[in-house]
């Protein structure tokens, strides 16, 4: 763990092994932390906060020690991408096209923002006489971050670099699951020279780690992206003192096939929006809405994409679907698998021979999933795709809504009109229209409903960890 400039371990003693998903080896481990290492950090982070070094920094030197690290992770690319690899299980070529790059982009981008962080001249009408008024964004303090498995380095990213261009410090834990590029991050950052309790870094579980943090009295923000049971366990502790919490949590998002839609190119999409990462992405595209009268050609065309996908280890050049997690999660998978069948649905999937070893999930459509259906409603985070057709715009636009998440939502459709009219219509936090997963430093990312309550990266995400002041001087005498 990182508190301050130090590396140290649980005072416990305590540790967590690491597995590499692909073959069930274990190959590091991790420090357990609890809550005498959160306390700790949080001292570390609140010392840092308030430090001339940080709080009388030069926004424009804040802004070029940010883009030293973003230099800095991509001089570690590789190496980066190779650990992300072993320790969640994804393709490592797709962790370099994808998770690193994110990574770099968003402290690039924030920052930019670190000199552009402003307040408002206020008109105030006031009694008559005459005042200047004005805000003030200022850091918001002390954050707890707390971040998931599925890209954990680019989750660790985007809640740093934004804490960060706003002022504030940060005590981060990512998932016990999955550790080791946030590690490998901060060292990085340290040696990219961001001052020593600036970013703390505890591991260890969410129940011991996690709860320290969410519950610790001297930590302003808990910025949380994770699931939607744990998020509002978050939201009901932060009730006691009203401590700012913003929550990225769990989707269920719809791909809509409209029957003027171009199929070469919704048809792969449809079946990458839901197989990439072995469907363990919070926006995923894990339900397809299709119209009748392309629907046969669609599924028969996402199986045939799911047919030429190599499923592998992550560090095999050619694999396109990696294992899952771990065994939990390819449990909890399965589980869904034969749920969707008991319920009437059709499970499609490629004949191929899953590796022997290793958490793999052959991608699977389950077609003629009905709305009521527990697959179609609740979230599996694997590569299962929930798919059902629909007759008219509004039944497509009705069962997209049929959901208690609003991450995203994938539309395609010929007719400008009719797609940007959806696109109104949709419950969701981001549409993409005509593509899927575009996910971009300057795009606010979050969910309506269920999915989450604030936005990241783009100005709100920025904004996000400072708090307005308004100033009022009265001018006359
Ligand atoms: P999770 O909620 O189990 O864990 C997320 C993090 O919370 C981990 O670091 C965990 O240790 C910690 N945690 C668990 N219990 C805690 C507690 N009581 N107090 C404090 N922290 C606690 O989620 P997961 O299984 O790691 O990740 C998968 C979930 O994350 C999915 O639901 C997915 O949709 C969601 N997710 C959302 C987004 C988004 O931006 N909306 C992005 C990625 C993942």
């Amino acid at each position: 763990m990182l508190i301050g400039q130090d590396w140290c371990d649980a005072q416990s003693g305590e540790r967590l092994d690491v597995e590499n998903p692909a073959n069930g080896e274990i190959f590091a481990s991790i420090a357990a932390g609890g809550a005498a290492e959160i306390d700790a950090a949080v001292k570390v982070a609140r010392k840092a906060f308030e430090s001339a070094e940080w709080a009388k920094m030069r926004p424009i030197d804040r802004s070029r020690l940010l883009e030293q690290v973003a230099l800095k992770i991509e001089a570690h690319a590789d190496e980066l991408a190779l650990l992300e690899s072993y320790d969640n299980g994804k393709p490592k070529h797709l962790a370099m096209m994808v998770d690193v790059p994110a990574a770099v982009e968003v402290f690039r981008y924030m920052a930019g923002w670190c000199t552009k962080i402003y307040g408002k001249t206020l008109p105030v009408s006031g009694d008559g006489r005459q005042y200047h008024a004005y805000t003030l964004r200022q850091p918001i303090g002390v954050v707890g971050a707390i971040v998931p498995w599925n890209y954990p380095l680019s989750m660790a990213a985007w809640k740093i670099a934004s804490a960060l261009a706003a002022g504030c410090t940060v005590v981060l834990k990512p998932s016990e699951v999955t550790s080791l590029t946030t590690l490998r991050l901060a060292e990085l950052m340290l040696e990219a020279g961001v001052p020593p309790g600036v970013l703390n870094i505890v591991t260890g579980v969410g129940e011991k780690a996690g709860e320290a943090l969410i519950t610790h009295p001297d930590v302003d923000k808990i910025a949380f992206t994770g699931s939607t049971p744990v998020g509002k366990h978050i939201l009901r502790s932060s009730a006691n003192d009203l401590r700012r919490v913003s929550l990225e949590l769990g989707g269920k998002s719809p791909t809509i096939i409209m029957p003027d839609a171009d199929l070469d190119k919704a048809i792969p999409d449809a079946a990458m929006a839901i197989f990439f990462n072995s469907g363990q992405t919070c926006f995923a595209g894990s339900r397809l809405l299709c119209h009748e009268s392309i629907y046969d050609d669609v599924i028969a065309g996402i199986n045939e994409v799911a047919r030429n996908l190599p499923i592998g280890p992550g560090q095999d050049a050619n694999t396109m679907i990696g294992p899952v997690v771990n065994k939990k999660q390819r449990e909890r998978i399965e589980s869904y698998i034969k749920i969707g069948q008991e319920e009437g649905a059709e499970a499609i999937s490629p004949d191929a021979e899953l590796p022997g070893q290793g958490y793999f999930v052959k991608p699977t459509i389950l077609s003629g999933a009905t709305e009521q259906s527990r697959v179609f409603n609740e979230e599996i985070f694997g590569p299962v795709l929930a798919a059902t057709k629909f007759s008219t715009e509004e039944e497509a636009i009705r069962l997209a809504n049929k959901s208690r998440f609003g991450l995203g939502a994938n539309l395609y459709c010929k007719n400008v009109k009719t797609a940007h009219k959806m696109a109104a219509a949709i419950h969701a936090g981001t549409v993409w229209i005509n593509t899927y997963f575009v996910v971009d430093s300057a795009m606010p990312f979050g969910g309506f409903k269920e999915s989450g309550i604030g936005r990241e990266v783009g100005d709100e995400g920025v904004l996000m960890f400072t708090e307005s002041k308004s100033v009022c001087a009265l001018l006359d005498d």
